[in-house]
């Protein structure tokens, strides 16, 4: 068996697979650096959350979701019969595409835009119609519905209709939407939802936004909005995510999602969270003053272009300089932004709001730059 060459079992499909681009810092270096590149909350858990994963005392049990899909129905105000807890967003951009995707069947993502959605396609066998942002980065909403009636598959027309392609089944939008930080308008998502399709309004910065599509769900049946405690609250590293989905869709992903894909640190952390909104929404308000402080002054500096943003991030295009040249002067003080691989984001830089005194940091980097 010396010879047995695994590597040739592996799906065709997968043989130029590309993997999520972020880089990680290792736990031991984690202090030597101003973190500002993956969106994480600069003011870490609650006080609450900490202290209640300390006094768990179960942590060699399996532990059900139900209590924790309660917590989250009444924190986002629908029935829980709407809710559906994951392992961070990402699972459940996987969960929606695995319950939905027949192979060959496509999903529209709108480039520049989140990394997950394309990943997940491409790992679960779908089509990627790419139907790219605008060059200020909003949706080009009349190119999707014109891509929906180029494939001439209404789901509900006729089995006969099925083209070799497949379907055309989701969209996936974040909303606020990453790594811009733009919103999409009433018109547009109203425009969205009454196309033949499901929509997927991805919606892991809304506390910073202030605003959700989540109250719509119960009444529009091919809406899905996900969520997350990652950004908010501060628990990127306990991976719980959630959606709020119609009621048919929502009883189709608990049915198929792995029992214990919420891990029992996770859910106790995500609840003790729920029970300090106003510690936490405190911290959402300083990051959202601090976001509006720093367009200001990023934009004074005479080689960043901000981009208005209702996240806890800014998108700067660099003008008249190289940006890797400007990346790397930070990361030679060890502050940490997010540089971009494809072509049409070379000119971008993506650098999250954190605490003052970091953000300080920032600014006095970039002064010297000038
Ligand atoms: C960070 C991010 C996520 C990932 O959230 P997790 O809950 O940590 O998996 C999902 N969507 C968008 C748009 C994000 O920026």
């Amino acid at each position: 068996m010396q010879t047995f060459d695994a590597t040739r079992f592996f799906r065709g499909d997968l043989s130029d697979f590309l993997p999520y681009s972020m880089g990680h810092t290792p736990l031991a270096e984690m202090d030597n650096f101003i973190k500002l590149d993956l969106n994480e909350n600069a003011y870490g858990p609650s006080p609450r959350a900490l202290a209640a994963l300390k006094e768990m005392r179960h942590y060699n049990r399996y532990v059900g979701q139900e209590e924790l899909r309660e917590a989250i129905a009444r924190y986002v105000g629908v029935d829980a019969a709407h809710i559906v807890t994951s392992n961070g967003a990402d699972e459940m951009i996987d969960l929606i595409q695995r319950i939905f995707l027949d192979r060959g069947d496509a999903i529209i993502d709108c480039p520049p835009s989140f990394e997950m959605y394309g990943f997940f396609a491409r790992l679960n066998g779908a089509r990627i119609v790419a139907v790219p942002r605008r060059e200020d980065f909003s949706v080009d909403v009349d190119a999707i519905e014109a891509a929906i009636a180029d494939c001439r598959l209404p789901i509900a027309d006729s089995e006969n209709l099925k083209s070799e392609i497949g379907n055309l089944k989701l969209i996936f939008l974040a909303n606020p939407s990453n790594p811009d930080g733009g919103m999409l308008t009433r018109d547009q998502v109203e425009r969205l939802l009454a196309l033949p399709i499901i929509v997927v309004l991805d919606e892991a910065y809304a506390e910073f936004a202030g605003t959700s599509y989540a109250a719509r769900v119960p009444t529009q049946p091919n809406l899905i909005v996900i969520r997350t405690f990652s950004k908010w609250a501060g628990l990127a590293g306990l991976r719980v995510g959630y959606c709020i989905a119609p009621q048919p869709i929502a009883a189709k992903l608990w049915q198929c999602k792995p029992p214990e894909n919420v891990n029992a640190a996770g859910n106790v952390a995500a609840r003790a969270s729920l029970d300090d909104l106003d510690y936490l929404m405190a911290n959402v308000r300083r990051i959202v003053v601090e976001r509006e402080r720093m367009a200001r002054e990023l934009a004074q500096l005479g080689f960043l272009q901000p981009f208005p943003s209702h996240a806890n991030f800014i998108l700067c295009r660099v003008i008249g300089r190289n940006a890797r040249a400007v990346y790397d002067a930070l990361a030679a003080r060890g502050i940490l932004i997010r540089a971009f691989g494809a072509p049409r984001m070379r000119e971008y830089l993506r650098i999250a709001i954190g605490r003052p005194e970091e953000n300080e940091a920032v600014l006095q980097t970039l002064k010297e730059l000038r």
